[in-house]
C-alpha cells in the first residue's frame, strides 16, 4: 500500500522520511566550511552497514531467475531498476559489496535536482533503493564474480548463487583511487575529496591541494581556480603524465603552484582537514603544509572485472558502449560510471540507467520475451 501523507496524497519516497527542514547541516553554510564541516559515517551504521541503506523493502521472495538483471546498485543500477520494475519487468539487482555506489562516500551533495537544500548522500541512495524495492525489485547485496553471456538465459553467479536472465544491464561504476592513508580516509567528506565538479564550491577562498600528476588532476587543479585562493598540485615525480598543454597552461596560472618530487606522508587534522605532513621523494626532507582541503586525482578504478572477458573494454579500461547503452551482445546494455570518464555524476549515472531499461525493455520485447503492450508511458 503506497504510504500517504496527512493530506491524503502519496507521501514521497514511499514514506521514507528525509527532513529537509531545518537541517543546519544540509543548508548552505553563511562561510562554507569544507564539505559543509560535515563528518560521514564510515564505519557501518544504519546507512552504509553491508546490509545497504534502511528501506522499507518488501519481504525478500528469493528470485534467482529474471527478465532483466541489473549488476550495481550505484545511481545508474537502481534507476534502471525503478524503470524496469514500473514496467512489470521485476527486475533483480544484485548490489555488490557497496550498496549504493559511491554516493555512500560522501555528505552534502548539492547538485542532484529535486534536493535545493542539498542532501547526503547515503540518504539519497536510501530513497533510490527504496523506490526500487517500492515496485517490486529484488535488490541482493553481493557481488557478481563470474558471467556466462555465450547465450541466453544469461548465467551470472555470486556467492555460489547462479542467476539467470533474459537481459543484464552492468552498472557496476567506477571506484575512485585513494591513497591509502588512515588519515585520508578519516578524514574523507571533512575535507578530503575524490571529486572536484561535485565538492570544489565548497572550498571558496581556501587554500587547497590536488594530488596526481595526470590530465585529471590537471583538470581539476584548474577547475578548482574558480572556488579555491591557491591551489597547491602535488606529484610524487618529476614528471607528469598530463599533455604538456595541460602542465604548461598551470604553471601560467597563478593560482596553481606546482610541487614535483612530493609525497603525503599523512593528511593532517582532527575533525576537518588542517595540513598536509609532506616529504620530499628525493632528499627525504619533511615539511608541513597548511591546507583546508584535500583533493585526490590519482585516478579511476572501472569495476569491470567479472564481465571483461565478454564485453569491449577501452584503452582507460571503461566498457565501450554502442548506440548509447548497448553493449556488443545483444540483450546486455551498459550504464553509468563503468562506462563513463567523461561526466561521472549522479545525475548522468541515474540518466544513463534509465536508458538503459528503456532500452533494455524495448529489446525484450522486440524478442518476443515480453509482450508488446507492456512498453510503460513512461
Ligand atoms: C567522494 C565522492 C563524492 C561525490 N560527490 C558527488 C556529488 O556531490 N554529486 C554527483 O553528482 N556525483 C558525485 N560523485 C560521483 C558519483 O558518485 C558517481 O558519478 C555515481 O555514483 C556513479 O554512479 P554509478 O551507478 O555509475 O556507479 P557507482 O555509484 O560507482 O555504483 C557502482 C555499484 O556497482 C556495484 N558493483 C561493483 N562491482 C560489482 C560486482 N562485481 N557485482 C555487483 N555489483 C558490483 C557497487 O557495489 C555499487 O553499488 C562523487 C563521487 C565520489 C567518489
Amino acid at each position: 500500500m503506497t504510504a500517504m501523507n496527512e493530506r491524503n496524497q502519496p507521501a514521497p519516497f514511499g514514506g521514507l522520511s528525509i527532513d529537509f527542514s531545518g537541517d543546519t547541516s544540509v543548508a548552505a553554510p553563511a562561510t562554507p566550511a569544507p564539505l559543509g564541516g560535515l563528518s560521514i559515517a564510515l564505519a557501518p551504521d544504519a546507512a552504509t552497514a553491508p546490509g545497504g541503506p534502511a528501506t522499507a523493502a518488501a519481504p525478500d521472495d528469493g528470485r534467482t531467475e529474471t527478465k532483466l538483471l541489473i549488476v550495481g546498485s550505484g545511481p545508474a543500477g537502481l534507476t534502471a531498476a525503478v524503470y524496469a520494475a514500473r514496467a512489470n519487468l521485476e527486475p533483480i539487482v544484485l548490489a555488490g559489496s557497496a550498496p549504493g555506489g559511491q554516493l555512500m562516500l560522501t555528505s552534502d551533495v548539492e547538485n542532484y535536482p529535486g534536493f535545493p537544500e542539498g542532501i547526503q548522500g547515503p540518504d539519497l541512495m536510501a530513497a533510490f533503493r527504496s523506490q526500487a524495492e517500492r515496485f517490486g525489485t529484488r535488490i541482493v547485496d553481493v557481488d557478481v564474480d563470474r558471467v556466462d553471456l555465450s547465450s541466453r538465459p544469461f548465467r551470472l553467479w555470486a556467492r555460489g548463487v547462479e542467476y539467470r536472465a533474459e537481459a543484464v544491464i552492468v552498472a557496476t561504476g567506477a571506484s575512485a583511487m585513494w591513497l591509502g592513508l588512515e588519515s585520508e580516509t578519516r578524514l574523507r567528506g571533512r575535507g578530503v575529496s575524490a571529486c572536484a565538479t561535485c565538492d570544489g564550491f565548497f572550498f571558496r577562498d581556501r587554500e587547497i591541494a590536488v594530488v596526481g600528476g595526470g590530465d585529471t588532476a590537471f583538470e581539476e587543479a584548474s577547475y578548482l581556480t574558480r572556488f579555491a585562493s591557491k591551489i597547491h598540485l602535488l606529484h610524487r615525480r618529476d614528471e607528469f603524465r598530463a599533455s604538456k598543454i595541460m602542465v604548461e597552461r598551470a604553471k601560467a596560472n597563478p593560482k596553481i603552484q606546482i610541487h614535483t618530487n612530493t609525497a603525503i606522508d599523512e593528511v593532517l587534522g582532527d575533525a576537518k582537514v588542517d595540513g598536509l605532513a609532506l616529504r620530499d621523494t628525493v632528499t627525504g626532507k619533511a615539511t608541513t603544509l597548511p591546507i583546508e582541503g584535500l583533493f585526490i586525482a590519482i585516478g579511476h578504478r572501472p569495476n569491470t572485472e567479472a564481465f571483461r572477458d565478454w564485453l569491449e573494454i577501452d584503452a582507460k579500461g571503461y566498457l565501450v558502449v554502442h548506440d548509447e547503452t548497448h553493449s556488443k551482445i545483444d540483450g546486455v546494455f551498459i550504464a553509468g560510471d563503468v562506462h563513463d570518464h567523461r561526466y561521472r555524476q549522479a545525475v548522468t549515472a541515474a540518466g544513463d540507467g534509465c536508458k538503459a531499461a528503456i532500452d533494455a525493455e524495448r529489446w525484450l520485447e522486440a524478442e518476443g520475451i515480453t509482450e508488446a503492450n507492456t512498453l510503460t508511458a513512461w
